[in-house]
């Protein structure tokens, strides 16, 4: 059985270094409209940055956005119960995986089938 409080904390703090990361590129590129899309992020809650971002043709904002999502879909299965728990397979993702990879969805042989027929 897994500690959802210490997981919690843990992807909720790995959101908070994805957002500063989101903030200091959107600082770096600094053209137009970046700077609108930079006042839109500050104004907008968590859950509607990552739609934002998105929409950028800067390829670090996508990924960033994607990491968002990813956080964001793993602190809905802390919630729902069931973080942790192979989305294909439905056995526990092991430990040390999940430290590693926060946001897995997958067991490692059920990951790898996945990526195989992508
Ligand atoms: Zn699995």
């Amino acid at each position: 059985m897994y500690n959802t409080e210490s997981h919690r904390a843990s992807l909720r703090a790995r959101r908070d270094i994805v957002k500063s990361e989101i903030f200091s590129a959107l600082g770096r590129i600094n053209d137009d409209r970046h700077a609108a899309l930079a006042d839109q992020v500050h104004d907008t809650k968590d859950h509607a940055i990552a739609q934002l971002l998105l929409e950028s043709d800067n390829a670090e904002l996508r990924r960033a956005a994607l990491d968002l999502q990813d956080i964001d879909a793993a602190l809905q299965r802390v919630s729902a119960g069931s973080y942790g728990r192979c989305l294909a397979c439905g056995t526990d993702i092991p430990a040390t995986r999940l430290g590693a990879y926060p946001t897995a969805k997958r067991c490692l042989p059920c990951q790898q089938e996945h990526e195989k027929n992508r």
